[in-house]
């Protein structure tokens, strides 16, 4: 994971490394050892990708992106079964969905559950180099997405149209009067409230959202904690509401060893680690993802975008092996709100469990 070496065999962490960090240098510079094979008809992960046409490219168009993602599916889910509840997975951003709840998407989906993924906005602020900047950035975002939830099996996809907050010193502009606010900006009852429509359209049982802390603070991800809570509550039918996260301890371990791997001037300040996600024992479900190893790996590989512009999660995880990969990313974790601390041993294996 250091910049300009080579990646360390054998070693690997699972953490959450998307803060933009002034002065890091962008993994895509990084060789790569392992071929990538979730995207054959790219010849590996996209690099910089300099004269992005701009334009308009939202789902349900023809894109002018090449994704090989959304060509090769490598999971074929069944029809949705209308018998089987259906699960509406909430995101902040396009790429979150691959990090976080990818594997259980892909589970249900192949279990024959109707997947929904709402996507609050276009992550036209998140970190990219700057021929991408350049360009419109969210309209490519959003094509990614609809190649990830393609490899995941998601039978509808939307997205909401807030402006993406950004992170740091250098948060997302204030959109003009006439459109979206920034989701940080944004009344939580008015997104909630069209969250709470799409419930109740497709009769959800299961509604993710994030963590109390937003995972590791993104204000959108703030967000996203408060809408899914509200529109739980406004939904018809009370949706099981179960919050991705990530047990707190592990991370800090696992980012620990790293920082030690990384030249002083690169590491991580682990400070606002402290207090990100969730402690080990608030964590109520963990959900065994390893069969979805494939799907999960071409869901990240979709949001090739995100691989630019820095030390960025993708572009590292990206270049896991597989056999790896299926190790690493293993499990996915949720917390159900309301429900007393558990022992890690008792969790619930099933996002249905507590139906
Ligand atoms: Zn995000």
């Amino acid at each position: 994971m250091v910049p300009g070496r080579r990646l360390p065999a054998g070693e690997v962490v699972d953490l959450h490394l998307d803060a933009p960090e002034t002065g890091q240098e962008a993994v895509g510079d990084v060789g790569d050892p392992h071929p990538v094979s979730a995207s054959p008809a790219s010849g590996g992960p996209r690099r910089r990708s300099p004269g992005w046409p701009p334009g308009r490219s939202g789902l349900g168009h023809a894109s002018p992106v090449p994704l090989p993602s959304l060509r090769r599916r490598p999971t074929s889910p069944p029809d949705p079964d209308p018998s089987l509840p259906t699960a509406v997975f909430l995101h902040a951003h396009p790429d979150d969905e691959a990090l976080l709840t990818a594997g259980t998407m892909a589970t249900l989906a192949a279990r024959g559950h109707r997947v929904v993924l709402l996507v609050a906005t276009a992550g036209e602020a998140g970190l990219a180099d700057a021929a991408l900047q350049a360009t419109d950035l969210g309209a490519r975002r959003t094509a990614e997405l609809a190649a990830s939830a393609a490899a995941l099996g998601v039978a509808r996809t939307e997205v909401l149209g807030y402006a993406d907050s950004g992170l740091g010193p250098e948060p997302g502009p204030v959109p003009p009067p006439g459109h979206l606010p920034r989701l940080a900006d944004a009344a939580v009852d008015d997104v909630a409230v069209r969250v709470a429509a799409v419930l109740d359209a497709e009769d959800a049982a299961l509604l993710t959202s994030y963590d109390a802390a937003g995972g590791y603070g993104h204000p959108d991800h703030v967000a996203i904690h408060r809408i899914g809570a509200r529109a739980a509550q406004l939904a018809a039918r009370t949706p099981v509401l179960l919050e991705a996260t990530a047990p707190r301890d592990r991370l800090l371990a696992a980012a620990t060893r790293v920082n030690r791997l990384l030249p002083r001037r690169h590491r991580v300040d682990l400070g606002p680690w402290q207090s990100a996600y969730s402690a080990t024992t608030d964590i109520t479900h963990v959900i065994d993802v390893r069969g979805q190893a494939r799907a999960r790996r071409a869901a990240m590989a979709a949001h090739a975008s995100q691989a630019t512009g820095g030390i960025r999660t993708l572009g590292v995880f990206r270049r896991i092996p597989s056999p790896l990969f299926g190790w690493a990313f293993g499990r996915e974790w949720y917390r159900q709100p309301g429900l007393p601390p558990r022992d890690p041993r008792d969790r619930y294996r099933d996002v249905f469990a507590t139906l």
